[in-house]
């Protein structure tokens, strides 16, 4: 039973942004355990070598843990490495370990090096057991091979701005990324969602920039904006999404009501989704 629409296949976003700290692995955790507790079955994809995603998924992620390390580099399918996140039963986690550090420089030498990703997701979708509505890649903050495998994997790309920067400013050269990976590598891939981030209504450029972006991105945006909130920075230190650790606090509901829309907003498009069975 879910409580927002549930695409009819396997909806995969990469969350990027080759700026650091503008809130990709908070973006990417929880949206992810915000669709889940709605009833979505979701599937994050740590491919950060500092894995905040997996600690925020309180997932196992020690140097000796099965992580997308191996799957990238050694093979393994990505089944043998997703664990199940104790915060939700419909949310799962392929964890990042230490050793993907060395994985933007040992995939060079690989055959394929761009589609190793793509490769085993897609084996993953097709042998699940149960069908996975959504899955999240949580982006490093650079354009390297990592970031590569995760645009050729992924069908749509979810841009988290930091509403407390003149953002557009550093948006040129992602956006130019997405186009290259559009003509040479994946040509479905198309920037889908823009999330505004840690909104200070209170500043007049948190206002500005929140006109700016929706001015050269109307169609992009999405009406939610997450507010600046303590609960949502401390919620990976209690190994958790702020989905579980505050489910009644301001971060909770924003990040629930952005996941809504992001599951509404596609169903609109393709009308041939299934309803909402169940809905509130
Ligand atoms: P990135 O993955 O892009 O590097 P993070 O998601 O790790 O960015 O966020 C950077 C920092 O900002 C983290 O300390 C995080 O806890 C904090 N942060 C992110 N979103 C918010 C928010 N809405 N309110 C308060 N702090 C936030
Ligand atoms: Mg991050």
């Amino acid at each position: 039973q879910s409580t927002v629409p549930l695409p009819g296949k396997t909806r995969v976003f990469t969350v990027s942004n080759q700026k650091g700290g503008v809130g990709k692995t908070t973006t990417t955790v929880n949206v992810a355990a915000a669709l889940a507790k709605s009833g979505a079955r979701v599937l994050v994809i740590d491919l950060d070598p500092q894995g905040n995603a997996s600690t925020a998924l309180g997932v196992d992620h020690h140097a000796e843990i099965p992580s997308i390390y191996d799957v990238l580099i050694d093979d393994f399918p990505l089944a043998d490495v997703v664990q199940k996140s104790p915060e939700f039963d419909t949310l799962y986690c392929a964890p990042s370990t230490i050793h993907l550090a060395g994985a933007e420089i040992e995939l060079v030498s690989q055959v394929a090096r761009e589609h190793r990703l793509r490769t085993a997701l897609e084996q993953f979708i097709g042998e699940a057991e149960e069908p996975y509505h959504y899955v999240f890649i949580d982006c490093p903050p650079s354009l390297g091979l990592l970031t590569i495998n995760a645009f050729v994997a992924a069908q749509e790309v979810l841009i988290p701005i930091q509403a407390e920067y003149y953002a557009l400013e550093g948006l040129s050269q992602l956006l130019n990324s997405i186009q290259l990976i559009q003509k040479h590598l994946n040509p479905t891939l198309r920037l889908s969602t823009i999330l505004l981030t840690m909104y200070d209504g209170r500043t007049n450029l948190a206002h500005q920039v929140a006109d700016d972006v929706r001015e050269h991105f109307p169609k992009e945006v999405l009406k939610t904006l997450i507010p600046r909130a303590v609960r949502i920075s401390e919620a990976p230190s209690f190994g958790q999404t702020v989905i579980s650790h505050d489910p009644s606090g301001v971060g909770a509901i924003s990040y629930l009501e952005a996941a809504a829309e992001i599951a509404t907003r596609y169903a609109q498009q393709n009308k041939t989704a299934p309803s909402t069975e169940g809905a509130t």
